[in-house]
């Protein structure tokens, strides 16, 4: 099977950026994020599970999932949650598979913003992490989002240490400096995990 190479860092740290330089290698890019919005899109069986136990009222007009009234719900319902997590979390779990299964480029890359949080570091051989001090962190993430400094300091109080994530990683992209110091990471990066790949594949 393809070499999976897991992606993660905290929120602004740069995985999107990384994971863009990789896909211009030809990397076939499995993302998380996508697929937790694939299980609950309209005509799914998780959206279905989700209305059966609160009712149409979860759903916006236009039938999609009103995330904001389930976060809501689920802040107030630690019960909720884990029904939730224990709903959804295997249906992504299993997309993923597929998709590292379907993948047809010497490695992949498996996106998870919340890799570590969920220990979900076990399906990939490898982890990178994406690093960056909380000053860069925050400032990258308010210029990005319509957020505040407040606001990405309560994210990163709920996601993992810097340390927890460091701690997990085989790799590290040390993201402070400029993109183009990036991309010449990526690069060394992406020959290291050919050779892997070689290494990894059937004789
Ligand atoms: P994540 O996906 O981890 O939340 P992003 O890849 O979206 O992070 O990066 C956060 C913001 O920082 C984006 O606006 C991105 O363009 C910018 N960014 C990422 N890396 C760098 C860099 N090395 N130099 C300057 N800006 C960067």
């Amino acid at each position: 099977m393809t070499l999976v190479i897991g992606l993660t860092g905290g929120i602004g740290s740069g995985k999107t950026t990384v994971a863009n330089l990789f896909a211009d290698y030809g990397i076939d890019i499995i993302d998380a994020d996508i697929i937790a919005r694939d299980v609950v899109a309209p005509g799914s069986d998780g959206l279905q599970a989700i209305v059966d136990r609160l009712g149409h009222d979860i759903l916006l007009t236009d039938g999609q999932l009103n995330r904001s009234k389930l976060r809501e719900a689920i802040f107030n319902d630690p019960e909720l949650k884990s029904w939730l997590d224990g709903l959804l979390h295997p249906m992504i779990r299993q997309q993923m598979t597929r998709q590292i299964q379907q993948a047809s480029s010497p490695y992949c890359l498996l996106v998870v913003p919340l890799m570590v949080e969920n220990r979900l570091q076990t399906m990939a051989d490898r982890l990178l992490v994406v690093d960056v001090s909380e000053t860069v962190q925050i400032a990258r993430t308010t210029a990005r989002d319509q957020v505040d400094e407040a606001q990405v300091r309560k994210i990163l109080a709920a996601q993992a240490s810097r340390s927890q994530r460091l701690a997990a990683a085989d790799d590290v992209i040390d993201n402070n400096g400029d993109s183009h110091s990036l991309r010449g990471d990526v690069a060394r990066l992406h020959q290291h995990y050919l050779l892997l790949s070689e290494q990894n594949s059937p004789k």
